[in-house]
């Protein structure tokens, strides 16, 4: 289903090329969040195959995730939960590193956010590799949650990352591609 009324939502994310490295094409969400009418079509499209599953959280990547899924999680009325990175996070946490093209990363959750069994939307801006979405699940498996979707404004499916994720087993929800890197 579409709500975008028309709305072309990727001649809203502005493209900026050699950010932050050369040859990387960055998808800046930025420019559709910043314009109401926009937003508001985005945040619809990610909730709307949503509205008749039983969720009890959403949990959003940072930083984009969390803007996005603030909104969806007020949308569904439901309570938000973030997956930080490494050491953002306050209280008592669980962690599950990821390997980066240069590097490792590190995502974390409160080991409290979640009991066993509940369930969860997983959101963020985009997904490439599916490295970051990858840990995040693993993370949530730790929890002993159960993933019910991950939802994300933009694919690129060139990169492979949304069919890692579907291998899996979890359901991915995406709104618009950008074809390369
Ligand atoms: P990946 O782990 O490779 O799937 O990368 C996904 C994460 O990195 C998301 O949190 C995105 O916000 C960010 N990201 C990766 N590639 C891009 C890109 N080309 N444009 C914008 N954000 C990106």
């Amino acid at each position: 289903m579409e709500l975008r009324n028309g709305f072309d939502l990727k001649k809203y994310i502005r493209t900026i090329a050699d950010y932050p490295k050369p040859g990387i094409m960055f998808r800046d969400i930025t420019t559709l969040i910043a314009d109401p009418l926009a937003f508001r079509a985005t945040v619809d499209e990610m909730v709307w195959p949503f509205l008749r599953t039983r969720i009890d959280y959403v949990v959003g990547i940072e930083a984009r995730g969390f803007i996005l899924g603030g909104a969806i999680a007020h949308e569904l009325g439901l309570g938000f939960i973030p997956i930080r990175k490494k050491g953002k996070l306050p209280g008592e946490t669980i962690t599950r590193s990821y390997q980066l093209e240069y590097g490792e990363d590190a995502v974390e959750i409160h080991k409290d956010a979640l009991a066993h069994g509940e369930k969860v939307l997983l959101i963020d801006d985009l997904i490439a590799t599916g490295g970051t979405a990858l840990a995040a699940l693993a993370l949530l498996e730790d929890t002993g949650a159960d993933v019910v979707a991950s939802c994300f404004v933009v694919d690129l499916p060139d990169l492979g990352g949304k069919a890692k994720l579907l291998e899996t087993g979890v359901k991915v929800h995406s709104l618009v591609e950008f074809e390369g890197e």
